[in-house]
């Protein structure tokens, strides 16, 4: 095993920065950017959060065997999707479906409500890692990707996740994959829409949420109440007042 070469942090940092910069620019130009407070607890955990998922990118690009082939099979990128799908729908579904796991892994990341580009990094630091090393690392074991088709994956995996947190109305320019409005309804509906890539999962399973599907009722606010006029006093009590005054 080699030890990660030191020159790698420059380059983790300067690629951190170009990320958070472009999907800061998107975030800012977004229709919901006004609806949302983001404070600095929000871009804190943002940059944490990139800064783990390049540090990994780094560990495995140093560490992992990847295939010796020059020419990129579009049938591994296809597989490593697949791999990634299914993982992530069954695991995203059991949080889902357990309060505990959810309140632990899931909760920040559906705070967001009005989305915008960034909050795909809007995830807890735990539920980030596990996804990391679940989702996008325990498939290298089956699938044997060389460094190209890797890094595409990851890109095509961004790209793909900013697009479905800008609540678009178009579709993914890549055919299959899952458009903005379904993870819209995940955030929105909820029960359903597990999903990160493909359909297929909430498909055979019956968790995708129907069209017609009401969001749930926001808590109703009591109706503000009216501050209490000072009674007029009773003529008596005034005359009585009086009489004591004398
Ligand atoms: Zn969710
Ligand atoms: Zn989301």
């Amino acid at each position: 095993m080699t030890t990660m070469h030191l020159h790698y942090w420059p380059i983790i940092i300067f690629v951190s920065l170009c990320i958070f910069l472009k999907l800061n620019e998107l975030t800012k130009k977004h229709r919901n950017y006004k609806k949302r407070k983001l404070d600095h607890s929000y871009y804190t955990n943002v940059v944490i959060n990139l800064f783990i998922s390049l540090g990994l990118f780094a560990l495995i690009s140093c560490n992992y065997g990847f295939s010796n082939h020059l020419t990129p099979k579009l049938q591994n990128i296809i597989f490593y999707f697949m791999t990634t799908d299914a993982l992530y729908y069954w695991i995203h579904r059991a949080i889902h479906k357990t309060p505990a796991l959810k309140q632990f892994f899931h909760f920040t990341h559906h705070e967001a409500f009005h989305l915008v580009p960034m909050d795909v990094y809007y995830i807890s630091h735990q539920e980030h890692i596990l996804y990391l090393m679940i989702i996008f690392t325990l498939p290298l074991l089956f699938v044997h990707p060389n460094f190209m088709e890797y890094v595409a994956i990851l890109l095509i995996s961004l790209w793909h996740a900013c697009y479905t947190h800008s609540e678009i109305k178009d579709n993914f320019p890549i055919p299959l994959f899952i458009n903005s409005k379904y993870h819209k309804k995940h955030h929105k509906i909820g029960g359903g829409n597990y999903s990160i890539f493909f359909n297929i999962w909430d498909e055979y399973m019956g968790s995708n949420i129907k069209s017609n599907t009401p969001p749930p009722q926001q808590p109703q606010q009591p109706p503000p109440q009216q501050p209490q006029q000072p009674q007029p006093k009773n003529k008596k009590q005034t005359k009585i007042k009086k009489q004591k005054k004398q």
